[in-house]
């Protein structure tokens, strides 16, 4: 049982959490107190000889939640044997086990930080070995600059150790790296211990500086976490020492580590600055989806048209003179670096409209190649009559001309654009193209778009299992459309905001009948209000992600809602909210 370590929210695999002592203390952060020496809340007994590093259990004797009567501390406090207070165990990467601990600190840290390969081994093997909810601390390695990239890898502790030693020894710490003091003529701060003239600093006043450093680092992180934005900093951040750029994009070739704790939708934006930012797992994921979920339900030709600035893409000045050019005669895939390609049908699902390239026109190598095999495995899937590449020279068109060679595509591509894609002249020639092509309705285009969002968010064929059967009308004005049955029940609703539907009780009770793949929640006998929490799951989907919908089933409870942590993470945890409630009916 741990109680003494709660995670609040996620972000990939880093954490924002609480250990409950008293104070408190926020995670990713400091720890020192906690650990040992003044006032120590937990005590480490670090004179026993230590053989074998993971069998040292370090005992607390003195910390309780806050408002534990005294006498309640003082019977536990003589009863070593007692394991309802809070504890922390030493554990090798090498064979971590669980020894139901809240926390457990890396004896082998310092030999990890610093080897990007080494570190994501270790971090993997050690949190498949732990349960969800208790705390990763690494003593002895923390600095300003490192770490962003250390929470960033499922990290929640640190304390000032080496914040320390580098101060005394002269060493003078930013988020950015390391400087000799002696080699600063301007202390690049503005925390306590700078305020003093350069002549006068000191190396006390650098340990100040670092330890301040360390604290004011960690505060960013855990904002960075609250924002769902901790990923966007590193990759600029991380720039500042070689091996944690080497150590996240050891975390990126470790897919579903990260693509487990991934949530699946956010309402922030989403960074992509750098040639890492194809590789992180939303936009990963958005076309593995795209090409393996995704289904084209129109008989139109295809158009593909490149992205715009604006979002949702259907909102630019561009697009709008394509779609007056196309006239709903057209299937219009947008066509962008770094997700692949979008269909319109999925222009609001995130990541799509909330990612924020750097427009510069110019296409890497490993942008071309990306988009084009996204291309290639989307046109394997759907079938099209023609396909017309409304695309400007330079990148776009050189993917397309790359997909359109390829012998495994036998449909020649049209190309329509002559300069520029918004040119008069190029706008004629796509309408002109289009001649004679039929137009759809906005009812097919509606349920269209209703079916292909339920393939996208619960999988193959699950748009047809759930919609394709029964009569469904759509009311509203999309984005928000409503899909109710033939009854006029409501069955769902489109969230515009991330481009997903929500589930009502009718809608789930018919999504579990249905045969589209379903994520459950199992609960025990009682009936959720407002949210689940992880003591009361007794069972849940492996697939289940953060951001998921989710049926919630007991014996006494039917409801829907939507996951705050992972399936496996629900099963693992004994603290915490595993799901939020929308609906809920007694049964
Ligand atoms: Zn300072």
């Amino acid at each position: 049982m741990t109680d003494y370590f709660e995670v609040h929210s996620r972000d990939g695999a880093a954490r924002l959490g609480e250990l409950r002592l008293t104070p408190p203390v926020s995670t990713p952060g400091l720890v020192d107190d906690v650990l040992v020496d003044g006032g120590s809340l937990w005590q480490a007994e670090r004179d026993q000889p230590t053989g074998d590093d993971s069998s040292l259990t370090v005992l607390p004797h003195r910390s309780f939640p806050a408002g534990t009567r005294e006498e309640v501390q003082e019977a536990f406090a003589t009863d070593a044997d007692a394991t309802d207070f809070p504890s922390a165990a030493v554990l090798s990467s090498e064979q971590p086990r669980d020894q139901g601990a809240d926390a457990y600190i890396l004896s082998d840290a310092s030999g990890i930080v610093g080897h990007g390969e080494a570190l994501k081994n270790a971090i993997v093997r050690v949190k498949s070995a732990l349960p969800a909810d208790t705390a990763l601390i690494l003593s002895g390695v923390g600095t300003p600059v490192n770490v962003a990239t250390l929470a960033y890898a499922g990290v929640d502790g640190f304390d000032a150790k080496l914040a320390k030693i580098k101060g005394s020894q002269g060493k003078y710490l930013t988020s950015d790296g390391e400087m000799f003091l002696e080699d600063l003529r301007e202390l690049p701060c503005a925390c306590q211990a700078c305020q003093q003239p350069r002549e006068e600093f000191t190396s006390e006043d650098c340990i100040d500086h670092n330890i301040a450093a360390l604290r004011a680092e960690l505060r960013r992180v855990r904002e960075r976490i609250r924002a769902g934005r901790l990923r966007d900093y590193i990759e600029g951040q991380a720039r500042h020492d070689n091996w944690l750029t080497a150590a996240f994009r050891e975390f990126d070739s470790q897919y579903s580590y990260l693509e487990e704790r991934t949530p699946v939708i956010r309402d922030t934006e989403l960074s992509a600055a750098t040639s890492d930012s194809i590789r992180r797992v939303e936009i990963q994921r958005f076309a593995e989806r795209v090409t393996t979920r995704y289904r084209n339900r129109f008989s139109n030709p295809l158009v593909l048209v490149p992205c715009s600035a604006r979002k949702p893409y259907s909102d630019s000045q561009s697009h709008g003179q394509f779609h007056d050019a196309i006239g709903f005669r057209g299937h219009t895939v947008s066509m962008t670096s770094p997700i692949g390609v979008v269909p319109p049908e999925l222009e609001l699902t995130y990541p799509a409209q909330h990612y924020d390239s750097v427009v510069t026109g110019r296409w890497s190598e490993d942008e071309k190649q990306f988009v084009a095999e996204v291309l290639r495995r989307y046109l394997r899937r759907n079938e099209y009559p023609r396909v017309i590449a409304h695309v400007p020279d330079h990148g776009y068109r050189d993917i397309v001309e790359r997909v359109d060679a390829d012998p495994e595509i036998e449909l020649d591509f049209e190309y329509t654009v002559e300069g520029h894609p918004t040119a008069s002249a190029s706008l004629a020639n796509l309408a002109e193209t289009l001649h004679g092509e039929l137009k759809f309705s906005k009812r097919e285009r509606e349920h269209n778009t209703v079916k292909a969002i339920a393939d996208y968010q619960f999988g193959p064929d699950a748009g047809d299992a759930l919609f394709g059967d029964i009569e469904i009308r759509t009311t509203g004005r999309y984005p928000k459309l409503q899909i109710r049955n033939s009854d006029g029940d409501q069955l769902a609703t489109m969230v515009p905001q991330y481009g997903m539907l929500a589930m009502t009780l009718t809608g789930a009770a018919h999504w579990l009948e249905s045969d589209a793949p379903t994520k459950v929640v199992e609960i025990d006998g009682f009936v959720p209000h407002g949210s689940v929490l992880a003591p009361g799951v007794v069972d849940a989907s492996e697939e289940i992600r953060p951001g998921d919908e989710v049926v919630i089933t007991g014996p006494k409870a039917f409801g829907i809602g939507r996951a705050e942590m992972s399936g496996p993470e629900m099963i693992d945890s004994t603290r915490g909210i595993a799901s939020e409630v929308r609906h809920v009916r007694e049964r």
